[in-house]
Formats: structure tokens, C-alpha cells, sequence
């Protein structure tokens, strides 16, 4: 395509998604900065850092977005590593590409519009790949995880980045009314769209906490599954490797 993304057929379940995210690309990292207070970029940047990545490796990123998990990562593999974006959506995979291009990203640099369903990779294509507030929105989980451990090769690392279950008790009333009440005020405030914000915080609720997600990984075949809890468990960072 003119973009020079390599379509993809993408399933019909996936277009609402595909919808959603094409209503907010544009406004995408400003609405992430305002409803996290900025606190993402502290997840991302934990998240990649302590990524089993080396000087370079190739690495993909799913549902890549706007591109920060792939910036970080670029940082990691250095100049003779490759980062792969991929993503179900071409408005934020061309949101991502420009902003990639932005930061003087450019080389070693892949964009490809994919399903993490089902990837358009061989066997053992990948030292690493990463997923960062991506799998929650993939209608067959296990599907994803099983694709994502098929293009590893063997010793590489999977990891999840996701919103789970908060653990402390007390935040949970704060925590809901962020969730309900102020997320679809900020989503009506900066993208005049309340109903993609109420989505939002619904998919938050319906992924598998901690303990379902490592089981799911375990069950997909990763070895050496475990998580870690960031920001008492707002997010959670999900690790498994291919053995
Ligand atoms: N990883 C980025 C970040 O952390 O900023 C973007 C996360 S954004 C919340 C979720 C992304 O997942 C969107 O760009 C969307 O297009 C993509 N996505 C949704 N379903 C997908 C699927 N089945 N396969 C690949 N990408 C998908």
C-alpha cells in the first residue's frame, strides 16, 4: 500500500476495535498522559527496561500504537537490531510510523498491519516480543499467547504489559470512580468521544487478574511464567519464555 504496510486480512470481530482506536489515534498519547497522570511512561519505560533484550536482537512489538514500547526497545537492540511494530489498525500504525519518524527513528525499523491472532511470521522469527495494553483488547487471548510464543525462538522472552487487579483494597473505590466517572469525562473533554473511554475502563475490568493471565501463558506453552505488580497492581507485567 502507499503507506507500504503489509496488509493483512483482519476478522470482522476485530473492526469494532479497529473502530475505537480509530476514533482516538490522533489524540491517542495526550489522553494517555492525562489519564494516567503521565504514569505510563514509567510502566513502559520498567516494562522495557527489564526486558531480556541485548544489542542486536529483533524484536516485535504487538499492538504497537504510537510507538513507545518500539522507541525504548529500539534504544535496547542499538543500531544493529530491528524492531518490529506491528498492529491490527492502520490509522495507528501510520500514527505510530510518524511519530517514530519524529523521534529520528527510522532504521531498523518494520511496520506491519497485523492480527496478534494470528501473525504473518515464521517459527522462531523473534529474541523478544512484547504486548503493552494490547492483549486486553484481542478477542482470542490464547490465540495471541500462542502465536507470540510460535515466533520465538527458543530461550526468547514474551512479555505482557496490561492493566489487572488492583491489590490494595482501599484504592478500589478511588480507583472506580477514576475508572467511571473521570475516564469518560476526560474521553468527551479531549476526543469528544465519552463511549470509546467507557469502553475502555469495561475491558479493563474483563481481563484475566494476575494469577488467570500466568495460568493462560502456562497453558499457551511458555515456561518459567510469573508477574509482576506495578503501581499496586493497576498494571501488572506478565513474563514467560520459550524453552
Ligand atoms: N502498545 C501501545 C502503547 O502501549 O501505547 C498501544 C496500546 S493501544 C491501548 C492498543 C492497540 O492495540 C491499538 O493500537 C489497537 O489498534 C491494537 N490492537 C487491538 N486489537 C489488536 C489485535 N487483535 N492485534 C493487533 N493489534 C491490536
Amino acid at each position: 500500500t502507499h503507506f507500504g504496510f503489509r496488509d493483512v486480512p483482519v476478522g470482522d470481530k476485530q473492526k469494532l476495535v479497529g473502530e475505537v482506536f480509530t476514533s482516538v489515534a490522533g489524540k491517542y498519547d495526550l489522553m494517555n498522559d492525562a489519564m494516567s497522570l503521565g504514569i505510563h511512561r514509567a510502566w513502559k519505560r520498567y516494562f522495557v527496561a527489564t526486558a531480556q533484550a541485548r544489542k542486536g536482537d529483533r524484536v516485535l512489538d504487538l499492538a504497537g500504537g504510537t510507538g513507545d514500547i518500539a522507541a525504548l526497545l529500539k534504544e535496547r537492540v542499538g543500531d544493529t537490531g530491528e524492531v518490529v511494530l506491528g498492529d491490527i489498525n492502520a490509522a495507528m500504525l501510520r500514527a505510530g510510523r510518524d511519530r517514530m519518524t519524529d523521534r529520528g527513528l527510522v532504521r531498523g525499523l518494520d511496520y506491519v498491519q497485523c492480527n496478534a491472532e494470528a501473525l504473518p511470521f515464521p517459527d522462531a522469527s523473534f529474541d523478544l516480543v512484547t504486548i503493552a495494553f494490547g492483549l486486553r483488547n484481542v478477542t482470542d487471548k490464547d490465540a495471541a499467547l500462542r502465536e507470540m510464543l510460535r515466533v520465538l525462538k527458543v530461550g526468547g522472552q514474551a512479555r505482557v504489559l496490561e492493566f489487572s487487579q488492583v491489590t490494595a483494597e482501599w484504592f478500589r473505590p478511588i480507583y472506580d470512580f477514576h475508572s467511571f466517572k473521570v475516564l469518560p469525562a476526560l474521553g468527551k473533554l479531549f476526543a469528544g468521544d465519552a463511549d470509546s473511554y467507557q469502553y475502555l475502563a469495561e475491558s479493563i475490568r474483563k481481563h484475566p487478574p494476575q494469577d488467570e493471565l500466568k495460568a493462560m501463558m502456562e497453558r499457551a506453552g511458555f515456561a518459567r511464567c510469573g508477574y509482576k505488580n506495578l503501581s499496586a497492581g493497576i498494571v501488572a507485567v506478565h513474563t514467560g519464555y520459550k524453552a
